[in-house]
């Protein structure tokens, strides 16, 4: 008995002096308000990088660093996933977002915004899927997916993407099956006849490869009927971009003001909304009724291209500051854009800060002042909150850095 007593001292004592001898580390992060939805994380810790990985978290780490970035009064979240963007750039004349001129490259855009991870929403099909991952995915330190378009040619524009003939299901998920660390979902999107085709084809390409769908419902006329796609033809896990959206033909979540019953039967069931901005599909007169009732985003994108950047979308920051004024909370809003996506394209080592996962991180401000929003239609709200990207950091590595926050003080 008295051993065994003996015995349990000793392995205390040990613990504790395992715990006072400082660990090494090649950066710290200190004294930022740490959000992490993975972990249920909401407070002031300390984060520690090593090898370009999460190694600690937790308050006051006794940590030796190479570097120590001080983050008092910021904000530290898993650096965000950007469910919906369009990326597949190129020089093709009339070649819309699949390698034209459109789409853009992802580096330039990303992590100024806080942004580590996108998909491209779309850009490819089967046909030019790897012609897509030499010109972009090989040449970009964002880390990039893609939901493979159900037109084999990607998302050209015009004709090309209301040609069922080059809807395969097959084929697609054929190719969807033989790049899988890449390809996370397939899309439908901009489909205008009053017709399933194109949702049934996708439906069976992602069942045929086992991930989700992603799909943007045009603007059939006649319109189809919103009831069948979420509650019939979508699977839980599928997704339905531009929630807020407000086109003739295209879902509206709100009508003469309030939420429509299927949007919550839907969201219930485990249909995915992401916001999807875009350059015309995020209405004040859809998102603010509809968050007010209840209807939330699962998960905020941008839809980034040319078209929307300059616009009220602006980018990933943009966006969640738009949704924190108009009544998410902050929790809420970095969820719905790190973890919740990661989840959606089942990347899960992504969005989140557990030791082990890549240290992809972002430092924000929450501003205080009175800032101005504008939606697709020109309509702008204020609000007193605004999200500002000070610090980014991809495997640990310092790829924006607004203020000089983890840069050598200057000594003549
Ligand atoms: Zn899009």
């Amino acid at each position: 008995m008295i051993k065994s007593a003996y015995q349990t001292l000793l392995v205390v004592l040990v613990l504790v002096a395992g715990s006072l001898v400082a660990q090494n580390a090649d950066i710290v992060i200190r004294n930022g308000h740490v959000i992490d939805a993975k972990n249920n994380i909401n407070s002031v810790m300390d984060v520690a990088i090593t090898d370009g990985k999460i190694s600690q978290v937790g308050p006051k780490l006794s940590v030796n660093a190479k570097k120590t970035i001080d983050a008092t009064g910021l904000y530290v979240v898993p650096g965000l996933i950007d469910l919906h963007g369009h990326h597949y750039y190129g020089t093709e004349p009339d070649h819309y977002l699949s390698d034209g001129y459109s789409a853009l490259p992802p580096d330039g855009f990303t992590f100024r915004a806080g942004v580590t991870a996108v998909v491209d929403a779309g850009g490819s099909g089967w046909r030019n899927f790897t012609d897509f991952r030499d010109q972009t995915f090989l040449n970009s330190k964002t880390k990039m997916f893609a939901f493979l378009n159900i037109v084999g040619a990607g998302m050209r524009g015009g004709a090309y993407e209301q040609n069922t003939t080059d809807m395969d299901s097959k084929l697609t998920a054929l190719v969807a099956k033989q790049y899988p660390d890449q390809i996370v979902g397939i899309k439908l999107a901009h489909f205008m006849s009053s017709d399933w085709t194109p949702t049934d084809r996708a439906v069976e390409a992602g069942r045929q490869a086992g991930i989700p769908v992603m799909i943007d419902f045009g603007a059939a006329n006649p319109v189809l009927s919103w009831d069948t796609l979420l509650l019939k033809k979508l699977r839980p896990g599928d997704i339905v971009t531009h929630c807020f959206g407000q086109t003739d033909g295209r879902m509206h979540v709100v009508e003469n003001g309030t939420v429509q019953p299927y949007a919550f039967k839907a969201q219930q069931r485990g249909i995915i909304f992401d916001v999807g901005h875009g350059g015309g599909s995020f209405m004040y007169s859809q998102a603010i009724p509809a968050i007010k009732q209840g209807l939330k985003p699962n998960t905020i994108s941008t839809d980034l291209h040319t078209g929307s950047m300059n616009g009220g979308m602006k980018d990933m920051a943009n966006v969640m500051s738009k949704l924190l004024n108009i009544g998410l909370s902050l929790q809420e809003v970095i969820a719905k854009s790190t973890w919740e996506p990661a989840k959606v394209i089942n990347k899960k080592d992504l969005g989140n800060l557990s030791p082990g996962a890549p240290a992809d991180v972002a430092l924000f401000s929450v501003d205080t002042g009175k800032f101005g929003f504008i939606d697709v239609g020109n309509n702008k709200m204020t609000g007193d909150k605004k999200l500002t990207c000070h610090l980014t950091l991809l495997n640990g590595e310092v790829v924006w850095d607004l203020n000089g926050l983890a840069a050598n003080p200057y000594k003549p």
